[in-house]
């Protein structure tokens, strides 16, 4: 790759990855260039090392309002939501059955369906049309066997956001586990693990100006744990491996900024989210907005651009340096519609209309002019040759209408299973 200066990028995002805060390399260099000792060794260059590792958990900790012995770091956001969901399993071997939804990431659903090979019992409980959970439906799904519920706080790809103090509470009424995945939430809603009452709850760096490649586990206190990387007694015996120095020390420095840039994510970057889905849906036709509109994040806006493929929308987008997704970053490449927005009950060829326009608190006001500028032309040429268009003389039109009630044919359908099962 080129080392030459980069070209300006207009970057939206940032549900994928973020911007390595300039605050945060600083604070990380040291770690790379003259303090690269061990924080496991006995002498003074190791143990140096290791106070830093211990300041940075303090960092993270406070970020969730947990106590530093709860937090444990780990690789990332994936490694920590399948830590979590193997140590219930483990920790209740007569308990077989997991509950989650199905418009978690990857990370949650890929692992379901790895465990269901191995014989356990995986529920993923449907999601409404808004992308909302019905917590009266999860609540009829724990059995007796049920080990553990993992309902993620905030969705990728929508950006709604579950009640999960109120599910934390079902679980422990019914004495199961209760996991969360936040790594959506730092820095764009307050995270208090005491107020959620979780057993669990996962992050990951990358998503809040840190480098990729460290995440973090918060563990309950009192909480029986098997570790998922087994080694060397680091972490307080709960994973394996020597202490990734330099992106821990990151990881917590963009902690204390996450705590600071939440007043800016929920005013500014509020305001320009808005500013650029109400320009889309009111002067881009045939838009729709997915997920509910007032409980999700504030720096997420998925829209649906009917009769266009959202891969054209993209890579026209690409060509003009701007930088946005369909779906998460996780699964492109693959040509199904998101799983997510097919949960919700969208017609397929709308799901791959869609597009994931994330802002962050690098974004500007020029840069959302210069999305407006460019969209909607583009739109129009995509439409133009499209034959899903009616205007267009192959048109292949879809019934909007009758997928919306096939959708809610198919979830009344399938909360009456899971009742019936429950019951
Ligand atoms: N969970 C959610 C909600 C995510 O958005 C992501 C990343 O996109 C992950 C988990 C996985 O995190 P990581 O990339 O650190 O493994």
């Amino acid at each position: 790759m080129s080392q030459s200066e980069p070209k300006h990028v207009y970057y939206f995002d940032n549900n994928a990855t973020t911007r390595v805060a300039p605050e945060v390399v600083d604070a990380m260099i040291p770690f790379l260039r003259d303090f690269w000792g061990n924080p496991s060794s006995a002498y003074a260059f190791g143990a140096q090392v290791h106070g830093h590792v211990e300041k940075a958990r303090e960092q993270v900790a406070a970020l969730i309002n947990a106590d530093p012995k709860e937090v444990v770091f780990t690789s990332c956001g994936t490694e920590s939501n399948n830590s979590a969901i193997n140590s219930a399993l483990f920790m209740n071997p007569g308990k077989k059955h997991v509950i989650t939804t199905k418009v978690e990431h990857s990370a949650n659903i890929n692992f379901g369906e790895f465990l269901q090979k191995k014989g356990y019992d995986v529920t993923y409980l449907p999601v409404e049309s808004d992308g909302s959970l019905d917590v009266h439906l999860l609540e009829k799904s724990i059995r007796p066997d049920t080990a553990i519920v993992s309902v993620m706080m905030a969705n990728n790809e929508t950006g709604v956001i579950f009640p999960i103090a109120e599910i934390a509470a079902i679980c422990r009424s019914k004495g199961v586990l209760c996991h969360t995945d936040a790594v959506q939430v730092p820095g764009k809603l307050k995270i208090d693990v005491k107020e959620l009452g979780v057993d669990f709850l996962s992050l990951s760096a990358h998503k809040l100006h840190a480098p990729k490649g460290v995440g973090m586990l918060y563990i309950k206190r009192r909480t029986k744990f098997q570790p998922y990387l087994i080694g060397g007694h680091q972490e307080r015996g709960r994973r394996g491996g020597t202490e990734s120095v330099a992106n821990i020390v990151a990881f917590g420095r963009a902690a204390d900024l996450a705590v600071a840039s939440l007043h800016d994510e929920n005013t500014r970057v509020r305001a320009l989210r808005d500013r650029l889905e109400n320009f889309i849906l009111t002067n881009i036709p045939n838009t729709v907005r997915n997920g509910n509109k007032e409980h999700r994040l504030p720096n997420t806006a998925n829209i649906a651009f009917d009769f266009v493929e959202a891969e054209a929308i993209l890579l026209l987008l690409d060509g003009l340096g701007i930088c946005a997704s369909s779906g998460s970053a996780c699964t492109t490449g693959s040509l199904a519609p998101s799983h997510v927005l097919m949960a919700m009950g969208l017609p397929p060829m709308r799901a791959r209309g869609s597009v994931r326009f994330s802002l962050g608190i690098y974004n500007t006001e020029e840069e959302v002019d210069y999305l407006i500028k460019h969209l909607p032309g583009l739109i129009q040429r995509l439409r133009d040759i499209s034959p899903l268009n009616p205007e267009h003389p192959d048109n292949e039109t879809y019934d909007i209408e009758a997928a919306r009630e096939k959708h809610e044919t198919d979830l009344a359908e399938a909360k009456r299973e899971e009742e019936t099962v429950a019951a």
